[in-house]
């Protein structure tokens, strides 16, 4: 067996542990006799398997008592349409829009009611993050929405927007448990886990107590009302089990390696490596403006005027890359060029040496 070092956007890199003890579970779960995937969602077994996930999650993020977590479906494209359908009780809400996700997201709200763009870094293409200390919000607004890490441009809020007392939404699929977050600072922080958590399948949502209610927009289908959920304990329905039991272990992981404030120490060396790297080298360079650098997601291209062979270049780069071992290191379609996510599960060396790589490819390709 080799595993290679992957640098996917996501579904992306698991910690090696995690999987280990999954595969020694897989026949039989601590004695059930079962996998997790053949046992009832409604069992004892399970149950636990589900609280404890909640718990560890609470206790990793400290999240307060008036908050409920989530499990839900769909992944954060159908949740994109849960927050209107759950929040836009005056029908209005403002929108950042710092890439593709946000962009989606405001599509979306546009179906339900009035969404207002409040700022946007579309004019640089989305490589930096606007500056929201004071945005056009209006009284009537329901809410204020951002997606927190831009997956596909690389940038991340690094300071939340002033929302002049506004609820906040947050996405924060691919920086979900990076690093330690003030849960009290959010109405809802929400993430699909396959960037930064678990496999797909699963979203998992923070939602403050206020905002679960039967008010919903009319039409609001059962299964995408927050209070369906959770008045069931996110067992309305079958959830994703097995999805929500590997989640529950890189909890336990992430506890073991000594929780989120850990995490952002690794997450900050990791990128780094790349991002100093990065700034000094003659061949590649980063796309995004330096205070707004994601540490999960790093795009970066060859600095190379004739596109032509900017393009070559890149694809040779991505190819020889491949080859020695650092897999999912194209750009996102709608970028081009290179991305490495650098999520928590990926270890030091992976960085280390993805960069020990480059500095060679440079050297060759002088
Ligand atoms: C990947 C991603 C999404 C889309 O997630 P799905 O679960 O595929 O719907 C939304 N937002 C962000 C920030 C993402 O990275």
């Amino acid at each position: 067996m080799s595993r290679v070092y992957n640098f996917s956007a996501g579904p992306a890199v698991l910690p090696e542990e995690v999987l280990k003890e999954a595969a020694e579970e897989m026949l039989d779960y601590q004695g059930s006799g079962q996998s997790v995937m053949e046992m009832s969602h409604r069992s004892k077994v399970y149950d636990k398997i589900i609280k404890d996930a909640e718990q560890d999650l609470r206790d990793l993020m400290n999240i307060p008592d008036n908050y409920k977590v989530l499990f839900l479906q769909g992944g954060a494209n159908q949740f994109f349409a849960e927050v209107p359908m759950n929040m836009m009780k005056n029908k209005k809400a403002g929108y950042i829009i710092t890439g593709q996700w946000a962009k989606k997201a405001f599509a979306e709200a546009k179906i339900y009611g009035e969404a207002v763009e409040l700022a946007s870094s579309a004019d640089k293409t989305f490589s930096y993050i606007p500056d929201c200390s004071d945005l056009p919000i209006t009284d009537d607004m329901d809410y204020v929405y951002i997606c927190e890490n831009n997956t596909i441009y690389g940038t991340k809020f690094k300071t939340l927007p002033n929302t002049k007392g506004k609820d906040l939404v947050s996405d924060v699929s691919s920086c979900f448990l990076s690093e330690p977050v003030d849960v009290t600072k959010y109405a809802v922080i929400y993430g699909g886990v396959q960037k930064n958590v678990g496999p797909a399948g699963c979203v998992i949502a923070i939602i403050r107590e206020d905002l679960i209610t039967d008010d919903c927009l009319p039409g609001t289908p059962t299964m995408l009302k927050w209070k369906t959920q959770a008045d069931n304990d996110s067992l309305y329905n079958t959830p994703p089990c097995y999805t929500i039991y590997i989640c529950g272990k890189v909890f336990k992981w992430l506890k073991k390696m000594g929780g989120l404030e850990k995490m952002k120490e690794l997450n900050e060396k990791k990128a780094a490596i790349l991002y100093d790297y990065l700034d000094q080298s003659t061949l590649f360079t980063g796309t995004v403006v330096k205070e707004d650098r994601s540490l999960m997601n790093v795009p970066f291209v060859c600095k190379i005027d004739d596109a032509e062979k900017k393009a070559e270049m890149e694809a040779k780069f991505i190819k020889e890359a491949t080859e020695a071992g650092f897999v999912n290191l194209k750009g996102h379609r709608s970028v081009g060029g290179m991305r490495a996510s650098i999520y928590n599960a990926m270890p030091i060396e992976g960085v280390e040496k993805l960069v020990e790589f480059m500095k060679k490819f440079e050297k060759e390709n002088a």
